[in-house]
């Protein structure tokens, strides 16, 4: 069955059709979707304008700090961060395809945690550090 791509309007037809997802990917979808929303409940700012600069940017995606199609297991919640959309594209795309034509897409999880490791202009001192140890101790105490 085949349906249209939404989001361009009732005056605009739909410019391509899309072959409708099978219902097993439709699950897959709407739990990870579920998933993506409850993380972004728990961690509603952009991990990445945190440690940059400690505002708190709300986050639009889930990102997999390895990349799933680098070998990122989906459901690892260790390797999930939530990002804006600004430091999606422009940050961790970036990395991502820096860490692929450096041969280890594992460089991303020392990246991502210590900014001051990564290669040239990208890298800089993280300033939230604390903030994030201090939110820790607090989940720690309510025993998560
Ligand atoms: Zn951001």
């Amino acid at each position: 069955m085949r349906m249209p791509i939404f989001g361009r309007g009732p005056d605009r037809p739909p410019r391509f059709e899309v072959v409708k997802p099978k219902k097993r990917d439709r699950e897959l979808t709407s739990r990870w979707s579920r998933a993506a929303r409850a993380y972004l409940d728990k961690h509603p700012f952009c991990a990445e304008c945190q440690r940059r600069e400690g505002i708190d940017v709300p986050a639009i995606v889930v990102d997999h700090i390895v990349p799933r199609h680098y070998g990122g297991e989906l459901w690892d919640r260790s390797i999930w961060q939530g990002l804006c959309r600004k430091c999606d594209l422009g940050v961790k795309r970036p990395l991502e395809r820096l860490a692929v034509e450096m041969g280890d897409v594992l460089l991303l999880i020392n990246w991502m945690a210590k900014p001051q490791t990564r290669p040239g202009r990208w890298a800089y001192v993280a300033i939230a550090v604390e903030c994030d140890d201090a939110e820790r101790r607090e989940q720690s105490k309510v025993g998560r």
